[in-house]
């Protein structure tokens, strides 16, 4: 009996791999996994839980028990684009966990919601999970674009993650990715006032603790530095003045 598991992230990428798993196994050797890094929308809870409901398989939760910036404290590293420690502490080290006491690399192949147009990362993904087997039903064909993935799962019955339907690309963390760029949190400030002034004021704390680090790095003028949520919000706010004129 192979055991069939799906890291069941809340994303529409993951939902689709689990339907396509469903589709060919079958629900009873499904396991939907789903690393909560405690800062989800509110509304990922509820999607992760009716999707799974119509599959009939339970959700299968683990946790570190931190947050991201509970994970950057500890690890005295404010996590960016180039490297994000709170991926590794809430994600991949539960799952690890769970994996190595309850799937025998022996039966069981793991499943990853990345697609067609993310295939480049297969090998590092696959490298990552050893001794454990990896595939990637959405990069295999019919090829589906994420507005397609949204759409089946319209028509499935189950309404998509509010944070895409708000703009954003990803439903993870309740919309304050470290890994998101300049556009991404021009969003969040704008969707997402209350939590981007959380998230700013815990990366404040984190430089009074670790000096000139930030998410967000600034580019122009032909150097890189840091560029702080603080800092970031006030040019948006100018931008908003000047086009308001
Ligand atoms: S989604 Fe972003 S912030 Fe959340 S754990 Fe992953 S890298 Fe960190």
């Amino acid at each position: 009996m192979t055991r069939h598991v799906v890291q069941y992230s809340g994303g529409i990428g993951s939902w689709a791999t689990a339907q396509r798993v469903a589709a060919e196994y079958g629900p009873h050797d499904l396991v939907l996994l789903f690393a909560d890094t405690l800062v989800e929308d509110p509304d990922l809870y509820r999607f992760v839980s009716e999707a799974a409901g119509q599959l009939g398989v339970p959700v299968t939760r683990v946790a570190d028990g931190r947050t991201p910036f509970e994970v950057f404290w500890h690890q005295r590293f404010l996590g960016n684009s180039r490297y994000a420690p709170c991926s590794e502490f809430l994600k991949q080290r539960p799952c690890r966990s769970w994996l190595e006491t309850h799937a025998d690399p022996a039966d069981t192949v793991l499943y990853v919601g990345i697609d067609w147009s993310e295939q480049r990362r297969t090998a590092a993904i696959e490298r990552g999970w050893a001794p454990w087997t990896v595939t990637f039903p959405m990069c295999d064909p019919p090829y589906l674009t994420k507005d397609e993935m949204l759409d089946q799962a319209r028509a499935a019955g189950v309404e998509p993650p509010v944070l895409y339907e708000l703009g954003f690309g990803h439903n993870n963390c309740g919309s304050l990715c470290v890994r998101g760029g300049h556009q991404h949190w021009a969003r969040v400030l704008e969707i997402f006032p209350e939590r981007y002034a959380e998230a700013e004021r815990q990366e404040q704390e984190l430089r009074a603790e670790l000096g000139d680090v930030a998410i967000l790095r600034d580019r122009s003028g032909g150097r890189t530095r840091p560029l702080t949520l603080t800092e970031f919000r006030e040019r948006q706010e100018s931008l908003r003045e000047i086009s308001a004129a």
